[in-house]
């Protein structure tokens, strides 16, 4: 029997993470952390029977301590609601499927309290990978990814010496604007950013896959948790999403992970590491699927790539001003107060704005987050 905390539960990569507990019926569930809906929340308390429950304010808080009062689950809220589900005793893996750098402090208390770290939350290698990777060599545990690409790019260096790569093929669909001009895509409107062609997934991140953002936070993940240099990654579009991504050798050699797009084969993979088990689910039809093709990434059209690839070489808490740009740029997207290309937009100016400090501490990290928003709330 193994035992995790999830944090984010009530969303996609949450949702999906409590299916796999439901399927295999040998993971037992001590903490569970969510936002704002706690009418899920509820449901999966009564399921999944957690000692420790954490919703962002304290007023839902109160309210789930009344609905659940039947139950033998203690109520908590804010970022100590968070930081217990991460600590809680009982569980050896922290899920982290929460959305945003929020995610950052947990994720420490958590390493520090000796978990394993079944990491989805880009945000917080992307913006804190510094802080987060040495730390997780320290406290002896393992930070093993969620993310389709980085848990193929896992998948293919099992056995192998991670010396040895030559470079990380970082698999993209390309989203549902690929084939389009940057004069196109100053028309491009919500309903249109939220059809992503192969994968289902929360609102900020599909957004993000459209405007190729979401690849260059990859980029930035894939960077820390392999230790490569920034030149050894290289974005390939490979438009039907059958390839989750590629490790070339010193050799020559290339091995990629193939499967249907669905998270639960990740998300499975890092519950159970090092063991594969039984996943129910649609196989890849080679004979159906006829071809598999590729092309490189446009960056002049979609920008939010090359910005990436700018930031993480600038380093130091560069990467968080992109980040937290986008993040804010996204939120207004999806609220309809900004169009598509304005996301590039808005990244571009905070980060030309932005003076860097070399080696940020956490507190700088998240004053930094909190300036690129002020700063956007001035402005636009
Ligand atoms: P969703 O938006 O679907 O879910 C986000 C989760 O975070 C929800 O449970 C939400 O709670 C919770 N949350 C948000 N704010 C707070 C807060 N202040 N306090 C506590 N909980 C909070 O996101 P996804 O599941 O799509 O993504 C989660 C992470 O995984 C992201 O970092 C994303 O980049 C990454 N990821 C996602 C993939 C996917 O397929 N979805 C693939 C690879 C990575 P509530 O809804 O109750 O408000």
């Amino acid at each position: 029997m193994k035992t995790i905390s999830l944090l984010g539960s009530t969303g996609s990569i949450g949702t999906q993470t409590l299916e796999i507990v439901r399927a295999n019926g040998d993971i037992r569930v001590a903490a569970l952390a969510a936002g704002r809906n706690i009418k899920l929340l509820e449901q999966q308390i009564r399921e999944f029977k957690p000692r420790l429950a954490a919703v962002w304010e304290e007023k839902d808080a109160a309210q789930l301590r009344l609905s659940v009062a039947d139950m033998q689950v203690t109520v908590l809220s804010g970022m100590d609601g968070l930081k217990a589900v991460a600590v809680c005793e009982e569980a050896e893996v922290l899920v982290t499927a929460i959305v945003g750098m929020i995610g950052i402090l947990p994720t420490i208390e958590g390493i520090r309290a000796g978990k394993d770290i079944a990491l989805a939350n880009k945000e917080t290698l992307v913006t804190a990978g510094h802080i987060i990777m040495p730390l997780a060599k320290e406290c002896g545990i393992r930070i093993l990814p969620v993310d389709s690409e980085h848990s193929a790019i896992f998948q293919c260096l099992n056995g192998e010496n991670g010396r040895q790569i030559d470079k990380i093929l970082l698999t993209a669909s390309g989203g549902p604007f690929r084939t389009k001009s940057w004069e196109e895509l100053q028309n491009v409107g919500l309903t249109d950013a939220l059809k992503h062609p192969n994968w289902a997934m929360g609102q900020k991140i599909t957004i993000d896959s459209a405007s190729m953002v979401n690849k260059g936070l990859e980029v930035m993940e894939a960077r820390w948790l392999f230790g490569t240099e920034l030149d050894q990654i290289q974005v390939v579009i490979q438009p039907q999403s059958v390839i989750h991504s590629m490790v070339q050798f010193q050799d020559g050699a290339v091995m990629a992970q193939l499967g249907t797009p669905d998270m639960k084969l990740p998300i499975q993979y890092a519950l159970y590491y090092p063991e594969r088990r039984y996943l129910a689910g649609e196989r890849l039809d080679f004979a159906k699927l006829g071809s598999i093709t590729f092309e490189n990434p446009d960056t002049e059209t979609f920008k939010g790539l090359a910005y990436a690839f700018e930031a993480a070489r600038i380093g130091g808490s560069m990467p968080t001003v992109f980040n937290a740009a986008n993040e804010r740029a996204v939120s207004k997207f999806l609220k309809q107060k900004i169009g598509f290309v304005q996301i590039y937009e808005i990244i571009r100016c905070c980060m030309d704005c932005h003076r860097v400090i070399e080696h940020p501490d956490v507190n700088q990290i998240l004053d930094t987050e909190q300036s690129v928003y002020e700063f956007i709330e001035s402005r636009w």
